[in-house]
C-alpha cells in the first residue's frame, strides 16, 4: 500500500538569515518525502520561522502561528527561529503551537517532530553553540540568487539587540566549505551568490582567515556571475576590503552598513564601536574608490535618550553621506537587554514622526540615486516570477536597483543588459537588449 503523502508549509518572518534557514528546512522536508503547499492552506506540518528583532516581529510571529493553526486545526504547528529561542515559554503557552524548536536545535527539527512524545514541548538549548552548522542548500527556488550563510551569532551585545541571545555567540563556516558550497551553487546554475551572516565582518575561517580572504577566494570561482555581501558593520570594513571592493569585477557595487544613529552620545549608549565621523569617513573612502556604489543602512529612531538634537545629527549624517537605501525602524525594548531599562524612553508618537521624516529623506536620496542611471545600460539579474501588477519581468542590478522590463520567459534567471528608460509609479522601467536576449550563454557582469 502506498504511504499517504504528508504536506508541509512554511512562513518566514524577519531577515535574510531566517529566509536561509527556511530554505534549508524546506529541502530537508522535501528530501524525506513531504510535499509543500502554500502557507495558509491545510498542511500536516506548518513551520513558522519567527523573528524577535522588534516588538512587531514578536506580534507578527504570534499572528502567523495563529493563522497556521486556523488553516490546519488538525495539523502540527512548529515555531522555530529567534523568538522561539529567546522566549520559548511565551510560544509554548499558545494553544495553537504544538512544538517549539530554538535556533540551536533547528537541525533536529524533523527528528523532534517524528518523536511523538515531543509534541507540546519546547526544545531550546541555551548553551553556547560551539560549531557552525553548515546547513547546505542546493535549490533556492529559481536559479537567480542563492544565499550562502558563512557566519552565525554575534559577540557584540549592542545594548538594544536581542540577537546574541537568540542566535548565540559568533561562529563561522570554514573557508574551504564556503568555497565548495559556492562552486556547487555555480555548477547548479545560480548567477548570483549572496553571502549572509548575523555579523559577517567577524568572520574567521578554520585558520583564522578574515572575511577578505573569503571574498578573494569566491572571486576566483570559475563561472560565477556576481556576488554580494548582505550586511557588514562599519568597524569591520578593513582597508584591504575597501581595496577588494574597488578592484573586484564580480563583487557587486552594493553594501549594507548599519548606521543606527548619527549622534555620538546615542552610539555610545547603544554600545556601537564607532562614532559618526568614522562612519562618514568610511563611506567617503568607499565612494571615492567605487564610483556609483550603493550603500544601504539600518537606522534606528527613538533610542532611549534620543533628543531632537540627537535625531538631527542622524538626519545630518544621512544627508552628508552617499547613503541611498535606508531601513528605518523605531526602537522597541527587547527582553532583558540593557537599553530596555534605560531612562528617557521616547514616546511612540515622537518615534513615529522621526521615522517618517527619515524615511522621506531616504526616499528622496534613493530616487536621486536611481535617476542617475536613466539612459544607461546596466546588467540585471532577472528573477523567476513576474511582477503581478505589470506582468513585467523584474530583477536587480548589481547596485541593488530593482528594474522592471517586458520580456520573454527565457530571460528568467539570467543576467542581461537592460537600458533604463524611466521611473513610473516608483518602478524603474527598462528595455532588455536584443543582443543579450539572443545569446544562449549567461552574459557575465
Ligand atoms: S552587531 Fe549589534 S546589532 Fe548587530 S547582531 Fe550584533 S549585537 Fe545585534
Amino acid at each position: 500500500m502506498n504511504k499517504p503523502v504528508r504536506t508541509v508549509s512554511f512562513h518566514t518572518l524577519g531577515c535574510k538569515l531566517n529566509a536561509y534557514d527556511t530554505e534549508w528546512h524546506r529541502e530537508q522536508f522535501l528530501d524525506v518525502g513531504y510535499v509543500e503547499v502554500p502557507f495558509g492552506q491545510s498542511a500536516d506540518v506548518t513551520v513558522v520561522n519567527t523573528c524577535t528583532v522588534t516588538g512587531q516581529g514578536d506580534a507578527q510571529s504570534r499572528q502567523m502561528l495563529r493563522r497556521a493553526h486556523r488553516a490546519s486545526p488538525e495539523g502540527t504547528v512548529v515555531a522555530t527561529g529567534c523568538y522561539a529561542q529567546t522566549d520559548p515559554d511565551a510560544l509554548a503557552e499558545m494553544p495553537e503551537v504544538d512544538l517549539v524548536v530554538g535556533t540551536r536545535e533547528k537541525t533536529r527539527l524533523i527528528e523532534l517532530l517524528n518523536s511523538t512524545c515531543s509534541l507540546g514541548r519546547t526544545f531550546v538549548t541555551r548553551s553556547r553553540a560551539a560549531d557552525f552548522q553548515d546547513m547546505d542548500i542546493y535549490n533556492f527556488g529559481g536559479r537567480a540568487r542563492a544565499f550562502v550563510k558563512i557566519q552565525e551569532g554575534c559577540d557584540e551585545f549592542c545594548s538594544f539587540c536581542i540577537i546574541p541571545f537568540a542566535r548565540g555567540r559568533s561562529r563561522s563556516r570554514t573557508l574551504t566549505s564556503t568555497v565548495d558550497q559556492v562552486k556547487r551553487l555555480v555548477d547548479a546554475g545560480y548567477a548570483e551568490i549572496v553571502l549572509t551572516g548575523v555579523h559577517i565582518g567577524d568572520y574567521a575561517g578554520e585558520d583564522g582567515e578574515p572575511l577578505v580572504d573569503v571574498l578573494e577566494a569566491i572571486d576566483r570561482v570559475p563561472g560565477l556571475g556576481r556576488f554580494r555581501v548582505s550586511s557588514i558593520e562599519a568597524s569591520f570594513v578593513t582597508d584591504a576590503m575597501v581595496e577588494f571592493f574597488a578592484d573586484s569585477e564580480r563583487c557587486c557595487r552594493h553594501l549594507h552598513i548599519p548606521l543606527q544613529s548619527g549622534d555620538d552620545g546615542i552610539l555610545e549608549k547603544m554600545r556601537r564601536p564607532y562614532r559618526s565621523a568614522d562612519y562618514v569617513d568610511l563611506l567617503a573612502r568607499l565612494s571615492e574608490r567605487i564610483p556609483d556604489l550603493a550603500v544601504g543602512a539600518d537606522v534606528m529612531v527613538g533610542f532611549p535618550g534620543e533628543t531632537d538634537a540627537a535625531f538631527r545629527e542622524t538626519l545630518d549624517v544621512v544627508q552628508r553621506t552617499p547613503l541611498v537605501f535606508l531601513h528605518v525602524f523605531p526602537y522597541s525594548p527587547r527582553g532583558n537587554t540593557p537599553a530596555s531599562g534605560m531612562p528617557d524612553q521616547v514616546p511612540p508618537l515622537v518615534k513615529k514622526a522621526r521615522g517618517a521624516e527619515l524615511r522621506k529623506l531616504g526616499k528622496a536620496k534613493a530616487d536621486a540615486y536611481q535617476r542617475r542611471f536613466i539612459d544607461q545600460t546596466v546588467d540585471v539579474l532577472f528573477e523567476n516570477k513576474r511582477d503581478a501588477e505589470t506582468g513585467f519581468l523584474h530583477g536587480l542590478t548589481d547596485t541593488y536597483i530593482r528594474v522592471y522590463a517586458p520580456g520573454p520567459d527565457s530571460a528568467r534567471d539570467r543576467i542581461l543588459p537592460v537600458r533604463l528608460e524611466s521611473i513610473e509609479a516608483e518602478r524603474m522601467i527598462g528595455r532588455i537588449s536584443e543582443v543579450g536576449l539572443r545569446s544562449e550563454e549567461l552574459p557575465l557582469s
